[in-house]
């Protein structure tokens, strides 16, 4: 790990001048770590200065009580918003995303705003010796002729295939959350969905945020589907893993059938996906065990697959069945 200067602001104000004045040195926003430090000590993130948010605790509050919204700071720790007792009975998607992503110690650590700005686990991009688009620009992508097991089938490029690797901004898109930021030019929102960038021919762009804008708040608007909601996510092993495929279902029901649909998709994806052609053939239909699976099929009918990522697509197809049937099961009890 390369050395670094480092400074611990007063407010989000403070952070963001201390981010613009610092420009050129390369400074990260650091909150609970568990990424940036890991990246830092495999020098594919080399920071001259560290911003320290950890003090910042109005960014770490979060109120559940709103009849419009819920409301979570950016800085609201991963465990508490999964274990939250509100959260798990009426968005049970949003506390699942939260408990299946890491270990509980990360949880302990990790904060929302990070966690949705997490970086891609891709191999290649985590080790220097291999060309990488998203980490060197015009270097090449060592995985699209490489290990690609674990790669994304949705919203690739021929410039990067790398998955986006979180749990608890799936869950978001699903509810049509919002980013609440602050940066040199003012406050702003931004719908959860645009976020995240697509690579396109430049992967190194991986969200919509300026450089030195900070995330200061997740709105998530009430709906009547957050009782009938789950966060289904397969693995290699049950715990500590990524999603190979994940899937956020929220359904609401009039007279037995789909009043609405929401299904977001994991770990399939460049970045958060929402399976908007699914959601609509659901939509005035009874759910059984054959609309569900003409929804899943509908979620993947555009994949680009590669020989190694090929069993993503019946994988994610059942995901996206059997979290429907747990998601319709919840919002009929
Ligand atoms: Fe880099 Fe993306 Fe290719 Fe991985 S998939 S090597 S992150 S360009």
């Amino acid at each position: 790990m390369r050395g670094f200067t480092y400074a611990r602001p007063a407010s989000a104000g403070e952070a963001v001048e201390m981010m613009t004045r610092a420009a050129g040195r390369s400074p990260r926003f650091f909150a609970g770590g568990t990424t940036l430090v890991d990246l830092m000590k495999l020098e594919v993130e080399v920071p001259g200065h560290l911003i320290d948010l950890t003090g910042l605790s109005d960014l770490a509050e979060y109120d559940v009580s709103s009849p419009k919204e819920l409301v979570f700071g950016s800085l609201a720790r991963m465990s508490d918003v999964a274990d939250d007792r509100f959260v798990q009975a009426h968005y049970p998607a949003l506390s699942e995303s939260l408990w299946k992503a890491a270990s509980q110690q990360l949880r302990n650590m990790a904060t929302l705003g990070g966690n949705l700005l997490q970086r891609t686990r891709c191999a290649y991009f985590r080790d220097s010796q291999y060309p990488c688009n998203k980490r060197e620009p015009g270097s090449g992508c060592s995985a699209i002729e490489g290990v690609s097991r674990g790669h994304a089938i949705l919203g690739t490029s021929d410039h990067c295939i790398a998955v986006y690797p979180g749990d608890f901004a799936v869950a978001l898109a699903a509810f049509d959350a919002v980013v609440d930021t602050t940066g040199p030019k003012g406050a702003r929102s931004i719908p959860l969905l645009d976020l995240h960038l697509e690579p396109g021919t430049t992967p190194h762009a991986e969200t919509s945020l300026a450089s030195d804008e900070l995330i200061t708040r997740i709105r998530v608007p009430v709906t009547g589907a957050g009782k009938g909601s789950t966060y289904q996510k397969i693995r290699d092993r049950e715990s500590y893993a990524f999603a190979l495929t994940s899937a956020a279902v929220a359904l609401d029901f009039a007279d037995d059938r789909v009043k609405e649909a929401r299904i977001a998709l994991g770990g399939v994806a460049t970045k958060p996906w929402r399976a908007w052609s699914a959601e609509q053939s659901l939509v005035g239909q009874p759910l059984t065990e054959p609309t569900a699976r003409r929804a899943g099929e509908l979620a993947f009918a555009g994949a680009r697959t590669a020989p190694q990522s090929a069993f993503k697509v019946p994988l994610g197809i059942q995901t996206v069945v059997d979290s429907l049937m747990i998601a319709q099961q919840r919002a009929l009890a």
